[in-house]
């Protein structure tokens, strides 16, 4: 799914403008990584021998904005379509390596310039405390986490109905819905 240029505007700010994963400032030619990847769902077919691509389509929920981290180009190579855990062990596998494998840490951890801190793989997002956004649109308040900024527009915009009932304070009257959406489109699109 190629993402709109509203769509990464807003993934952008998912977590404050930082790597989902590394949290480093997100380069100017950051990727919006497939958390998920759809292909996980492909089923075996016994008659043919062979892997079939079934999940895209299916599974509409991989297809949505909420699959995909902003993340730097170093992240997204090492991520791969791994899942999020594979990635996770992936990152001690290559600390095994350096530290089992490398000469040259060796030698720098006998002078103690380099050494192992026992941190364990915490992804940015696991620790990112989310902002939400509060706002007084004519006698209404509402709160809403700033990633779903966009769902409830589109909500609201009538392309999606299910999602407004996450949200709770919007009010449901045409006077609020019509700040909402002018509010979005003057903010994030
Ligand atoms: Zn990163």
């Amino acid at each position: 799914m190629k993402l709109t240029k509203a769509q990464r505007e807003i993934l952008y700010k998912k977590y404050g403008g930082k790597c989902a994963y590394c949290g480093c400032e997100l380069p100017e030619r950051w990727l919006a990584d497939v958390i998920v990847d759809p292909i996980r769902n492909s089923k075996w077919n016994n008659e043919l021998q062979k892997w079939e691509y079934v999940g895209l389509y299916k599974n509409s929920d991989l297809e949505s904005i909420d699959n995909r981290n902003p993340c730097c180009k170093s992240c997204d190579v090492h991520k791969s379509s791994k899942t999020l855990e594979q990635f996770r062990q992936s990152l001690y596998g290559l600390l095994k390596l350096v530290t089992e494998e490398y000469g040259y840490y060796k030698i720098l951890n006998r002078f103690g310039m380099l050494q192992e801190t026992g941190q364990k793989v915490r992804f940015f997002f696991e620790t990112y405390e989310r902002k939400e956004i509060t706002k007084h649109l004519n006698h209404y308040y509402f709160t809403v986490q700033e990633e779903h900024l966009y769902e409830v527009y589109k909500t609201i915009r009538g392309i999606r109905y299910l999602v407004v009932c996450d949200v709770p304070g919007i009010p449901d009257t045409e006077q609020c819905n019509d700040d909402l959406i002018k509010y979005v489109e003057r903010e994030y699109l």
